[in-house]
C-alpha cells in the first residue's frame, strides 16, 4: 500500500492525467475546456473496487472525459472514527481508473484542499442529515456536503455520478444542487455486490474471514424483508421483523439502526410501497456497514436481484 504523498510508478497512457495540485488540475481542466468536452466527476475516497469502477461506466455515459477524485476527505470523519486507518493504494486506483477509461484523476494531498486548515464557510445539510446515518455520525453530512461542493467549484463538471450505496449521501447532494442551483446534473450509479450480497466497500477490507462470513447477514436482512413485501406484507414493523430475525442469527453484527423509509425525505413510513427505501447500518466487529434496499424493484430498474 502506498501513502497518499509517495510518486506513482506507473507508465501513463497518452490523454490521461493525474493531478495531486489544484495547479495542475487547472491546467488539464483548461484543456477540456478548451475542446468543449463534457466532463463528468465521480468523487470517491478511493480504494478502488468494482462499486466505484460502474460509477466510471455510467460517468462514461454521460460524458466525453471522466474524472475521478480520491481524498480521504477529513471533514466527514468524526472522533474516534477510522480517518487514520482508511485503507489507501494509489497507485493501484490510478491503475484500474486509467484502464476503466478515466482521463482525469485528481488526488490531492490535505495541504492542497484546505490550505488554511478547516474552511470556516462549510454548506449545511440541513433535517435529512438528521435522519439514518446522522443519527450516529453527527457532522458527517456536513463533511460531506462541503467537500462535493468544493470538488463542483474546482472541477466544474456537467455531470456528478454518485452511488446507491450512500443513499443517503445521493438524496442529500441531489437535494445541495437542487436546493443551491448548482450547475451540474447528478447521477446515480445502482449498488454493486459481491456475488454473496456483499455491498461493496473499501471498508470490507478491515473484515476478518469470521466477519466477512457474517457481514451479508446485512444483505440477507433487506433480502427476506423484501421477500414478505412481494408477498403482500405492507406493515412496516412486520418486515423489519422479517428484517431483525436474519440480524439475531449474526451474532457478530451489531445492528445501529434497521429502517424503513420515504426515498425521498427520508422519513419512517406508516406504510411500506413499492421503492420504499430499508436502510441498515451495523457494526460487524469494529467495521461499521451499511446497506439498503430499494423495496419491489426489479434487477433490471438497477434494483435487487
Ligand atoms: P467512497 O469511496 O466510499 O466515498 O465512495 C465513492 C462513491 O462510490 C460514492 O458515490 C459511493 O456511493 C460509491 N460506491 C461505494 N461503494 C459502492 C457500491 N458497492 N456500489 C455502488 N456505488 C458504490
Amino acid at each position: 500500500m502506498s501513502s497518499g504523498s509517495q510518486p506513482i510508478k506507473i507508465t501513463f497512457r497518452p490523454g490521461f492525467t493525474v493531478a495531486r495540485s489544484l495547479r495542475s488540475l487547472e491546467k488539464a481542466l483548461e484543456e477540456i475546456q478548451a475542446r468543449e468536452l463534457r466532463l463528468a466527476l465521480v468523487p470517491t475516497m478511493g480504494y478502488l473496487h468494482e462499486g466505484h469502477l460502474s460509477l466510471v461506466d455510467v460517468a462514461r455515459q454521460h460524458a466525453d472525459v471522466v474524472a475521478l477524485s480520491i481524498f480521504v476527505n477529513p471533514l466527514q470523519f468524526g472522533e474516534g472514527e477510522d480517518l487514520d486507518r482508511y485503507p489507501r493504494d494509489m497507485e493501484r486506483d490510478v491503475k484500474l481508473a486509467m484502464e476503466r477509461g478515466v482521463g482525469l484523476v485528481f488526488a490531492p494531498p490535505r495541504e492542497e484542499m484546505y490550505p488554511g486548515g478547516e474552511p470556516v464557510v462549510t454548506v449545511d445539510p440541513g433535517s435529512l442529515a438528521t435522519r439514518l446515518c446522522g443519527q450516529y455520525r453527527p457532522g458527517h453530512f456536513h463533511g460531506v456536503v462541503t467537500v462535493v461542493a468544493k470538488l463542483f467549484g474546482l472541477l466544474r463538471p456537467q455531470v456528478a455520478v454518485f452511488g446507491r450505496k450512500d443513499y443517503q449521501q445521493a438524496v442529500l447532494i441531489r437535494r445541495m444542487v437542487q436546493d443551491l442551483n448548482l450547475p451540474v446534473e447528478i447521477q446515480v450509479g445502482p449498488l454493486v455486490r459481491e456475488p454473496d450480497g456483499l455491498a461493496m466497500s473499501s471498508r470490507n477490507a478491515y473484515l476478518s474471514a469470521q466477519e466477512r462470513a457474517q457481514a451479508v447477514g446485512l444483505h440477507q436482512a433487506l433480502k427476506a424483508a423484501d421477500a414478505a413485501f412481494r408477498q403482500g406484507e405492507g406493515r412496516p414493523e412486520q418486515l423489519l421483523d422479517r428484517a431483525r430475525a436474519v440480524l439475531d442469527a449474526h451474532p457478530l453484527l451489531r445492528p445501529q439502526y434497521l429502517e424503513l423509509v420515504d426515498p425521498e425525505t427520508l422519513e419512517p413510513l406508516e406504510e411500506a410501497r413499492e421503492g420504499s427505501v430499508l436502510a441498515v447500518a451495523a457494526h460487524c466487529g469494529s467495521t461499521r456497514l451499511i446497506d439498503n434496499l430499494i423495496l419491489g424493484a426489479a434487477r433490471s430498474e438497477g434494483g435487487e436481484g
